[in-house]
């Protein structure tokens, strides 16, 4: 399966993407994993894209297109993969549809993760990450930088649910509640059994 999982900051798309992965068999992808790993490893991709990360800005496309383009043309991705932060702007959306069609591919379904802003903001505030046993925030969900990801987010990214909503491959869920019912849900609207009533998107 080819799918694409959208959603602000904050809506448990990483969480969600581990599982939903794993359950399915193929890699879940992301876009933010793949640079903040870079920006700690020091790489030349990191230098070129920390000062974007950090003022929780988009990379820009041309640095973020090639990166995926090229993730998804090795081996483990052939038979299907799972797109985490990919695509976040229209453009994107269509540079991966062209990736894809050139591959002989194209995406089987887009599920977003929809949270109001005022929970997301107070998700974003209290995340932290354990790094080397020890406790810290990451430097882009201090709040005024989380509020500036929202907008970027409800600017630049939301309109990529109506362009898969007009392609048909829209799916919205609900993602309020505990994390097994948001994968309950996520996986309904993929059709894929053990996700409750199979075929049926959970409603928002
Ligand atoms: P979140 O969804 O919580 O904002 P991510 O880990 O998906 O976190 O993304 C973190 C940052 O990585 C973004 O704010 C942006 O700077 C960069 N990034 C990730 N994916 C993309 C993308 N598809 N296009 C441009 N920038 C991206």
């Amino acid at each position: 399966m080819r799918i694409v999982l959208l959603g602000p900051p904050g809506a448990g798309k990483g969480t969600q993407a581990q599982i939903i992965a794993g359950t399915l068999g193929v890699p879940a992808i992301s876009t933010g994993d793949i640079f903040r790993a870079n920006v700690s490893g020091q790489t030349e991709l990191g230098k070129k894209v920390k000062t974007f990360l950090d003022a929780g800005n988009l990379v820009p496309d041309e640095i973020t297109v090639a990166m995926v383009k090229d993730r998804l043309a090795e081996a483990d991705a052939e038979g299907g993969f799972l797109l985490d932060g990919f695509p976040r702007s229209i453009p994107q959306a269509e540079q991966l549809r062209d990736s894809l069609g050139e591959l002989g591919h194209k995406l089987d379904r887009v599920v977003e993760l929809v949270v109001e802003e005022d929970e997301l903001v107070r998700r974003l505030s209290g995340r932290r990450m354990i790094v080397d046993g020890k406790e810290v925030q990451r430097d882009d969900d201090k709040p005024e930088t989380v509020r500036h990801r929202l907008s970027v987010y409800r600017e630049q990214t939301a309109p990529v649910a109506g362009f898969y909503e007009g392609e048909g491959l829209l799916a919205r869920v609900d993602a309020i509640g505990e994390i097994d019912e948001v994968t309950s849900r996520v996986l309904a609207a993929l059709g894929v059994e053990g996700g409750g009533e199979a075929g049926q998107p959970a409603a928002v």
